[in-house]
This record gives C-alpha cells, structure tokens and sequence, in this order.
C-alpha cells in the first residue's frame, strides 16, 4: 500500500469516526440488536429496517473508539438496500479484509479499513457493527408482520 493510499484510508476512518453516518434512532426498525466489545469497550446499538429479505435502512447509536465507530458507519452506507444473500457475502469479505488485508472488489469504499489487519487487538472493533447486524437479521422474533390492507 503506498503512503498516499494510507494516507487517504486513515483521513476517511477518522472522517468517518468523528463524523459517523447514519447515527440515531430508527423509527421504522424491525430489528434492534445491542453490541459490546469488552475488549476495548466500543457499544453499538444497531437499528435495521428489513422487509422481504432486503436491508432498507440501517441506523445505529452507540459510543467506542475511532475504528469501531468508523466501521458502523461504513457499513451501514455500504448495506443499504442491500439483500441478505449479498451482506452475507460481503460480510465474509469483510472478515478477510480486516483479518488478512485480503482485499475484493465487492467491498468499495470499505477498503479503507484494510489496515486493521496489521492490528490485530483491532479486528473486535472493526467487526463489531458486523457481528451486531448478523445476530440482528437472524433474530427472527423481532421481525415486524405487517398486515396487508
Ligand atoms: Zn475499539
């Protein structure tokens, strides 16, 4: 990876880290699922609209160190309207990326967190939001019915 490129990835975490996207409540939610990581103490509460095995909106609160933060926020920009099948993959290149710099196309703007992998005491932070929506999609009783009128 060439210093520019190392550079502009870390100007984006930090971006992303200070100024998270897609922070707050989400009102029209089916699924909530809470994270901790007790490693570094990083809390995320996760907020995710589904219908029909699509991710319509993703939102999620929650307060932890800059990767954590950035890797939420990232996410949920990268998982919008995005199906199960297609987060499921990304999902497991994610996991590549951040724990063997192993980088994939399908992945965009989320190789910026290419570097954690070189940190490994980082990897919990960076998946953290990704172990979080995971556990949230499968919970199948929060899954919201809604009646056709
Ligand atoms: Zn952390």
């Amino acid at each position: 990876m060439s210093a520019e490129l190392r550079e502009l990835y870390q100007e984006t975490i930090i971006d992303h880290g200070r100024h998270p996207r897609n922070f707050g409540e989400l009102l029209t939610a089916n699924h909530h699922k809470e994270g901790f990581n007790p490693l570094c103490g990083d809390k995320i509460m996760l907020h995710v609209q589904e219908q029909d095995g699509v991710v319509e909106k993703i939102k999620f609160e929650g307060c932890g160190c800059a990767i954590s933060m950035a890797s939420a926020s990232l996410m949920t920009e990268a998982l919008q309207g995005k199906t199960k099948q297609d987060i499921g993959d990304i999902f497991d290149a994610f996991h590549d990326l951040v724990t063997e710099g192993r980088s994939s196309d399908i992945l965009g703007k989320l190789t910026v967190l290419a570097g954690v992998h070189e940190f490994p005491v980082r990897v919990k932070c960076a998946t953290l939001a990704w172990h979080t929506l995971k556990a949230a999609l499968a919970n199948d009783t929060n899954t919201v019915t809604t009646e056709e009128t």
